[in-house]
């Protein structure tokens, strides 16, 4: 590969000798320092590469270990994670956000069982169907558990590939994702997919960060675009901006003696399968609500300091706590359909249900 530094991009057909330049390189590096004592990486098998997988997607390693060594220790195959009850499995993820990620894990779990008898499927096709498993997640559990040549693009590996051919576009849209997976699947070492998917995401994730990439212990240094224009951190190109959109609502915390009302959201949505507080629009719809078990709105202080701001990928929601204590003999509030329980305020008399983030940090005020 020559560079080429007033071009703008490589094209993106590499030549032979180019993509075994690139994987010497970076195979070279990962004998050297790459990593190979992570807990999902001794005894490897799909199961646990797919488990650190799905925990890895938006969280860092060093987050995920002690998840993933409690989800081992409980579940110690596919089948017994499939057995669970769900609130056991949100139990266990409680923190690591993105809940719909154990879902669909549970999900998938049941179908490893009921369809292929307890084992993990190690056809690309099969392993792609299960939920929750993407293009770049179905080719890591592959390559990286089985030893299959797939190509992966987490988004560790979307930086290095951005950086190194100075991809123009933002790689969330298609013909930029397109563009990158040729690079992925042209690059990936037949001999060793394993290794080399592994040392990609570990450059990502260690050299070439995301603020602070560091050229200078990087082993494609010598050839890498956006280096050679003093624009690394330039790429990958951020989302066209949009502004979010702002809701509110009010939450009610109804607390009797050490528990406070809590009930299980529907399974679809936010926080779905997670225990939180109602939620109301309007201080009418509270005053409504309180009406049925007879407290009066006007004798409740709502301390406007509580009021947060929790932020989801599309929308900030705006949340003001109303926490009412009621005498023993007072019944809660009846919420239609929905399971509800008294959890206890202290954290380690709780029963193991799943908690929203904002659920965690609501009891904390209590
Ligand atoms: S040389 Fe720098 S910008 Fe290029 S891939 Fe390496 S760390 Fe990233």
């Amino acid at each position: 590969m020559t560079v080429n530094t007033s071009a703008e991009t490589y094209p993106a057909s590499i030549k032979c000798s180019d993509a075994s330049w690139f994987q010497n390189q970076v195979l070279d590096w990962y004998d050297k320092y790459g990593r190979k004592h992570l807990p999902w990486q001794q005894d490897v098998n799909p199961y646990k590469v797919w488990l650190s997988e799905v925990m890895l997607q938006q969280t860092q390693v060093k987050t995920v270990i002690p998840y993933f060594e409690s989800f081992m220790s409980r579940f110690p195959s596919v089948v017994d994670l499939a057995n669970a009850d769900e609130d056991e499995v949100l139990h266990l993820w409680t923190g690591l956000g993105y809940y719909a990620r154990a879902r669909n894990l549970h999900k998938a779990a049941k179908r490893v069982r009921d369809q292929y008898a307890g084992q993990f499927p190690t056809e690309f096709d099969q392993v792609l169907d299960l939920p929750g498993i993407g293009r770049s997640t179905a080719g890591a559990v592959l390559s990286l558990g089985d030893g299959q040549h797939h190509p992966i693009l987490d988004g560790n590996v979307k930086r290095v590939l951005t950086r190194f051919f100075a991809v123009q576009g933002w790689p969330g849209k298609k013909s930029v994702e397109n563009e990158l997976w040729q690079y992925a699947e042209q690059l990936t070492s037949k001999t060793r997919p394993s290794n080399f998917n592994q040392v990609m995401m570990d450059l990502g994730a260690t050299v070439c960060t995301r603020t602070k990439p560091n050229c200078d212990t990087c082993p494609l240094s010598d050839k890498c675009l956006a280096k050679a224009q003093g624009r690394q951190t330039e790429f990958p190109f951020s989302k066209p901006k949009k502004e979010k959109p702002i809701k509110f609502c009010y939450m009610l915390m109804l607390v009797k003696g050490d528990k406070v009302q809590m009930y299980q959201r529907p399974k679809q949505g936010i926080w779905g399968g997670l225990y939180s507080f109602p939620e109301f629009e309007s201080l009418n719809d509270v005053e409504l609500s309180l009406a049925n078990i007879k407290i009066e709105l006007e004798d409740v202080e709502i301390d406007e300091e509580a009021l947060f701001r929790h932020t989801f990928s599309h929308y900030h929601l705006d949340i003001q706590p109303i926490i009412i204590r009621i005498d023993d003999k007072a019944l809660g509030y009846e919420i239609a359909e929905h399971n509800q329980l008294w959890l206890p305020l202290a954290p380690n008399e709780r029963p193991k249900v799943g908690l929203s983030a904002v659920a965690e940090k609501l009891l904390n005020q209590i």
